[in-house]
């Protein structure tokens, strides 16, 4: 049975060619806390990374020990910086020059003979290989027999020359 595309959903796709994708990191908080104590100011640095516990990284104090009060020194101020880091990853094809969506047909089991639509099937290999979907190994998910049905994706390529031919 062929899985047609559908053809309303054919677009081209705004990444096509690329190669390198943007994968935004945990984010990362840099903590600093400013706390009175005895004779001036303390500064606590930390830094907590995704939803890890804020760990002490740097401390600072400005203390008079002649029982005088220590100004706080002006560019100490308490803050909370967030940042979010962008790692740059690699894929192995470059991002396909179509984006686009199979139909769901409704079919019947060649083994039990119930009624299903193509998305119920269980599949271990149901892959994508240069932006087409490959790989036909179904399973039925009422009679788990193999191959249920013979699958055959459409490709971009003969979706739009049946488009072409209208
Ligand atoms: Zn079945």
């Amino acid at each position: 049975m062929l899985v047609r595309i559908k053809a309303e959903t054919i677009r081209r796709n705004p990444r096509a060619g690329e190669t390198e994708y943007g994968v935004l990191g945990l984010l990362e908080q840099h903590i600093v806390r400013i706390t009175k104590v005895p004779g001036g100011y303390r500064k606590e640095e930390f830094i907590s990374v995704g939803t890890t516990q804020p760990q002490l990284v740097a401390v600072q104090e400005a203390v008079n020990f002649d029982g005088t009060e220590a100004e706080c020194p002006a560019n100490w101020k308490s803050s909370i910086i967030n940042r979010q880091p962008v790692n740059w990853l690699q894929s192995f094809w470059p991002d396909p020059e179509y984006l686009f969506e199979h139909e769901d047909p409704v079919f019947n089991c060649s083994a039990c003979g119930c009624e299903l639509v193509v998305s119920q099937l269980e599949s271990d290999c149901l892959d994508v290989l240069d932006g087409n979907l490959v790989g036909t190994n179904t399973k039925c998910p009422h009679c788990h027999a193999w191959d249920a049905v013979k699958l055959e994706f459409e490709t971009i390529e003969q979706a739009m020359a049946r488009e072409n031919n209208k």
